[in-house]
């Protein structure tokens, strides 16, 4: 998340800008729509305001998806940041070692010239005394030796502690920043660098790879009769759902909001459109019941969009075909999948 360090005062005066902007704007003042706007209101990041601005000003307006979408985008980059403080981290430790490295070399290359030292002198006499204080003066020097080398060992297994610990800090921190928290799907931001790289293997290796975004249907009236809550259940469940039916190098990941993304490497629009069916039977013929009253949730179905890689596309080009096959599946009626080649 961004710093937040502002004093008791500039918060409370910030929290009246805000009440008053998502007022004007009709908009709730919802955990996530808060920080946005708070953040808006600070307008310290340009790039970040001007996305804001394109979002309130879009034709949905500043929906949940584009909301979440936003903070996906700009907070997360606290995230990134620690990425990039673990990567300083890095550095430090191996630059230490390399240091000690060097120390060490230096430490052994005075050890081996006194040696040559011990060697000429013993060449030049045969005075037992004098052997003997040589060879007291080398079993001093070795053990120096010795002892700077067990501090040298030391020091590189601690090295490699602390190298240990921060690898795993940093597989938790890309982790986090990569996961969608309510359902452990891949987030948008994933989904995004999945798409670009399963692209790329697909238009260099001349094989085809399909793209299906599929949203709930009125899910909105999920949340409004059994509350967010439950909303919250069943978009997890969609995500198992549609977990259960992928297999291999296919991945599934959280869209949007109540939107999902499935990648499906090397594989053809028929098979595609085919996993598609698969997933709207499947999701339609699941029954879902409250855990309390054990009443019935009603029909739970999904619609979805299908489009299959050109050899001049873009991520974005790509997503806006299987979109456009989505918005028409919804303007038919839902619950079904549409093809681009079905496009009207
Ligand atoms: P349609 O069939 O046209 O898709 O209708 P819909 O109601 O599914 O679509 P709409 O876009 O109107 O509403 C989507 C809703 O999804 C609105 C938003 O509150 C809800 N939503 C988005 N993210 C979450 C979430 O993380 N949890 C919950 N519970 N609801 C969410
Ligand atoms: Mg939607
Ligand atoms: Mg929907």
């Amino acid at each position: 998340m961004f710093e937040y360090n502002q004093s008791a005062q500039e918060a409370s005066a910030l929290l009246r800008v805000v009440l008053q902007e998502l007022g004007k704007h009709g908009l709730s003042p919802t955990p996530i729509n808060y920080v946005l706007f708070y953040e808006r209101a600070l307008s310290r990041s340009p790039s970040f305001d001007r996305a804001f601005d394109a979002a309130l000003e879009s034709e949905d307006g500043l929906n949940e998806a584009r909301a979440r979408q936003l903070v996906d985008e700009f907070m997360l980059q606290g995230l990134m940041n620690e990425l990039a403080t673990a990567q300083d981290e890095l550095k430090r430790i191996l630059r230490g070692m390399m240091l000690q490295m060097l120390q060490t070399g230096n430490e052994f290359a005075s050890y081996a010239s006194s040696l040559g030292n011990y060697i000429r002198r013993l060449d030049t006499t045969s005075d037992s005394r004098f052997i003997r204080e040589l060879t007291d003066e080398v079993i001093a020097e070795t053990r120096g030796m010795q002892r700077s080398s067990v501090d040298t060992q030391q020091r590189f297994t601690q090295a490699t502690q602390e190298i240990e610990k921060l690898r795993q800090e940093l597989e938790e921190a890309r982790r986090e920043a990569t996961t969608d928290a309510l359902t452990g799907l891949p987030n948008r931001r994933a989904f995004g660098e999945f798409l670009t790289s399963i692209m790329d293997d697909s238009l260099k290796n001349a094989t085809k790879m399909v793209l299906i975004i599929g949203d709930i249907d009125h899910f909105k009236q999920i949340n409004d009769t059994y509350g967010h809550l439950v909303g919250d259940k069943v978009l997890r469940f969609t995500a198992r759902t549609l977990l259960s039916q992928v297999k291999g190098q296919d991945l599934v990941c959280r869209f949007g909001g109540e939107e999902f993304a499935v990648i499906l490497p090397q594989t053809t629009y028929t098979g595609g459109m085919a996993l598609a069916e698969k997933l709207r039977s499947r999701i339609a013929a699941s029954r879902l019941k409250l855990a309390e009253s054990g009443k019935d949730l009603g029909e739970l179905t999904i619609s979805l969009g299908v489009a299959c890689i050109r050899h001049d596309d873009t991520p974005e080009s790509l997503i806006r075909r299987a979109d456009r096959a989505l918005y028409q599946a919804k303007h038919e009626g839902r619950n079904r999948v549409v093809g681009e080649d079905d496009l009207s």
